[in-house]
Formats: structure tokens, C-alpha cells, sequence
């Protein structure tokens, strides 16, 4: 049977260059890069360089990336030390309603904490709008957090835009790229971020590490206190095998975007259009055209996607519904029903991410089982038989 990975939003393999860069620093090079001898120094000197490959990939100097725990860390970190260090200037912050949890329960638990949220609401397409974001500022805004680009849906956000409009107000401006790191360009100063989230097990890193980038002079509070590392930003000793391999996905990354992500996208347009043609009562969630290269979430009428997902892994084909996240937690995904998608379609949403190791022909595959399986567990629905 064929074996076909469609879930690299969930996370990716690790690149097997990747890897081998990782495993150097696990058995030979040990190193505590505080430690003044040799292994030290050497454990030390391949930190910096990983941080100088990540800051090159966000187009921010190195003294401006903290590494992390992953993009969870990276996110409490940028929207709890921004809330802190500001807090005598204003106690709101605006995000939006379709955030990961690692941003919509940071923001719950600083209310409980005295701070007021804004959840702004998104269009059908699952965008937020420069125009409610400039509606909900008030004289006691002292954070925006929008993501880059919605992991369950794939819409990327209007961000530079955003991130202007916040700068100009004198706010402060986080965004979570863990989705958009890797697979398109990600650049500071174009989007006019202070704070920037990425997540390493996105893009053929392994899980466990991630980068934070806090923009030199911003107003900030670390949430950590230790040792001193990463200059008291993040202390505790460095997961230096983890922070080289992140360098290395990222400079892996940038070698071909442009290639990768043309060839995502060719990929990602076969399996919509595919999709559309083949089965009636189809509906694409998420932004046409402003969507990651990788990403295809579609609605089947009349199925539990969870039976979908089910059926494609009998067939070697691992997809997911709604998120990773939440899958299991809640009955159906609260970014569809922020974006007004009805509560039927949405629990049919079946999520597709395409990755490195995809091909043509697992595509092909894709479209030469879902027909029949999609029709089977129609015909196990009434409300399918009623209407047929
Ligand atoms: C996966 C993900 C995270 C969490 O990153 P971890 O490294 O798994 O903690 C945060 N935000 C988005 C958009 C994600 O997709």
C-alpha cells in the first residue's frame, strides 16, 4: 500500500541533512556552550552560527532571535513579556478569533490577570480586516497579535499591513509565523513586527525548538528567570543539538522556496481542482488565492470528517480534520466557525498539507480513492439518503 504523509501542518519529518547536522551536536560535540573549555566553545560557535542562519531567514539581526522551546514557548514569551513591560501604558491587547491556542490562551489567561482582549472576528475566508483592527484600538492598546498565515485554513493574513498600522499608533506588533516560516518569504521589516513566533517540527526541524524574534530596543519582559542565557531573555542551558538543526531548516529553507513552494502549489491546485471536479457537495475552506502554497482544507457535505480521516489512513493516506490541536478536544473547529462556515460543513472539514516528500503520483493516489470513499460514507448518512 502506498504510504502518503498529507499532514505536514501538524508537523514534518525531520530533513534527513537536517538530521545529520543535529546528531553531531547529540554525540560528539556535547558541549555546554556556557563552558569555557573547548567543547564548550565549540557547542557555543555552532549556536551563533544557527543564529545567524535563523535571523537571516527573518531578515533581523542576531542579537534579535531568542531560541525556544517551539512555537507555544515563542508565543507566551512574545504576548505575556509585551504585556508586562507595558502594562503602565495599557492593559488591552487585539488578536483575532482564530489564533492557535498557543495565542487565544495566552490572552485568556492575562485577562484573568487585569487585561482586556479584543477577539476580532474574521470574513468568510478566514482573514482579518485592517479596518477592525483599527476600529478596536483604544488609548489603552498596547498589543496586536495576528498571525501570518491560519494553520487549520491556510489564509495568510494581511500582515505587513497590520504591522504598519500598529507602528504608526505606537503599538506593539506580534505575529505567528509557525505556519509561513519556511515555505514563504518571512521578513521583519516588511511586516513591521516587534515580536515574530516560528516553530522548528514545521519545517523539517525536529519538535522541542523554536525562535522568538524580539526587535532590538522593544519594550519586553522575560517570563523565565535563570542562569542567564540568551541573554536572561530565555535562560536555562541551550538545546544546542535542537537550536542547529533549526539553523539548518531554515537555511535549507531559503535554498529553494521559490522552487518548492511553485511546486506546492501546482500540487495543492491538482488535489482542489481534482477534488471539485470528482465529488459534488464539495466546498474549499479558506481564502482562494491569498493561501499557503501547501495548504487545501475542504468541506464534504453529509460526512464526519473524523470517518474520513479514518478511512484515508486505512488506505496509507494520513490527512487531518480541523487542527491537530484541537482535534478530539472540541466537536468542531472554532476558526470555521469563526469565519460563519455552518456547524455541518464544518465538522465534514477534511485538512490537507502538502510537504517536501509529496509527489504527483500521491496526488494522483489522493484522487483515485477519495471519489468511492467519500461516496461509501455518504450512503452510510440519512441525511444523504433523504436528499438522494
Ligand atoms: C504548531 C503551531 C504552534 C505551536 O508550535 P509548537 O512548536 O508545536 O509549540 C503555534 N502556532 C501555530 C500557527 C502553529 O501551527
Amino acid at each position: 500500500m502506498r504510504e502518503v504523509y498529507f499532514d505536514h501542518s501538524a508537523t514534518t519529518p525531520v530533513h534527513p541533512v537536517v538530521a545529520e547536522e543535529m546528531i553531531r551536536y547529540i554525540t560528539g560535540n556535547f558541549g555546554n556552550p556556557s563552558s569555557m573549555h573547548s567543547y564548550g566553545r565549540t557547542a557555543r560557535k555552532a549556536m551563533e552560527e544557527a543564529r545567524e542562519k535563523v535571523s537571516l531567514g527573518v531578515g533581523a539581526g542576531p542579537e534579535e532571535i531568542v531560541f525556544t522551546a517551539g512555537g507555544t514557548e515563542s508565543d507566551n514569551m512574545a504576548i505575556k513579556g509585551a504585556a508586562y513591560a507595558n502594562r503602565n501604558q495599557g492593559n488591552h491587547i487585539i488578536t483575532s478569533a482564530v489564533e492557535h491556542h498557543a495565542v487565544l490562551d495566552t490572552c485568556k489567561s492575562l485577562e484573568k490577570e487585569g487585561f482586556s482582549v479584543t477577539y476580532l472576528p474574521v470574513d468568510r475566508f478566514g482573514m482579518v480586516s485592517l479596518e477592525s483592527v483599527a476600529d478596536a484600538i483604544n488609548d489603552k492598546t498596547i498589543l496586536i497579535s495576528i498571525m501570518h498565515a491560519n494553520n487549520e485554513v491556510g489564509t495568510i493574513m494581511p500582515v505587513p499591513e497590520i504591522g504598519r498600522l500598529a507602528r504608526e499608533r505606537g503599538i506593539l506588533f506580534h505575529t505567528d509565523a509557525v505556519q509561513s516560516m519556511g515555505k514563504i518569504p518571512v521578513d521583519v521589516d516588511e511586516i513591521q513586527a516587534d515580536f515574530l513566533s516560528v516553530s522548528g517540527h514545521k519545517f523539517y526541524a525536529p519538535k522541542g525548538v523554536g525562535a522568538l524574534y524580539i526587535r532590538q530596543g522593544a519594550p519586553w519582559l522575560p517570563i523565565r528567570h535563570g542562569g542567564g542565557q540568551e541573554r536572561n531573555r530565555r535562560p536555562g542551558t541551550e538545546n544546542v543539538p535542537g537550536i542547529v538543526a533549526l539553523g539548518k531548516a531554515v537555511e535549507l529553507a531559503l535554498a529553494d522556496m521559490k522552487e518548492e513552494s511553485s511546486r506546492l502549489v501546482r500540487l495543492r491546485n491538482m488535489i482542489i481542482n481534482g477534488v471539485m471536479e470528482k465529488i459534488p457537495h464539495t466546498h474549499l475552506n479558506g481564502h482562494p488565492d491569498k493561501r499557503m502554497p501547501n495548504h487545501v482544507n475542504l468541506s464534504f457535505e453529509f460526512i464526519e470528517a473524523e470517518s474520513l480521516v479514518l478511512s484515508l489512513d486505512l488506505e496509507g493516506v494520513a490527512a487531518s480534520s480541523g487542527s491537530a490541536c484541537s482535534s478530539g478536544s472540541e466537536k468542531s473547529s472554532y476558526v470555521l466557525s469563526a469565519m460563519g462556515v455552518p456547524k455541518e460543513l464544518a465538522r465534514s472539514s477534511l485538512r490537507l498539507t502538502l510537504g517536501r516528500d509529496n509527489t504527483e503520483e500521491d496526488v494522483d493516489y489522493l484522487l483515485e480513492i477519495l471519489p468511492a470513499m467519500v461516496e461509501r460514507l455518504r450512503l452510510m448518512s440519512s441525511s444523504y439518503k433523504d436528499k438522494h
